[in-house]
């Protein structure tokens, strides 16, 4: 199961589980689709893997399997 993690790791914007817009690496390091196509053109910054658009979970399902509530933040060359 993803972890969908409830934020980009580069902006820290929120990226809520059962709406699109989040974009993940095989690894699930998670940008918004913003940072993921203008700063990173679609490769992850941590493993170089490609970044693919995150499957939305729907609402209805996440209170028996929620996002993880842990938020993910690092500083990578293109955030700063
Ligand atoms: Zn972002
Ligand atoms: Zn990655």
């Amino acid at each position: 199961m993803l972890q969908l993690r409830p934020n980009c790791e580069c902006c820290d914007r929120d990226l809520v589980p059962d709406a699109a817009g989040a974009m993940i690496c095989t690894f699930e390091c998670t940008f918004c689709r913003d940072c993921a196509e203008t700063r990173f053109a679609g490769v992850c910054p941590n493993c170089g893997g490609g970044l693919v658009a995150r499957p939305v979970r729907p609402t209805a399902l996440l209170a028996r399997a929620p996002g993880s509530p842990e938020r993910v933040l690092k500083s990578h060359q293109a955030c700063i």
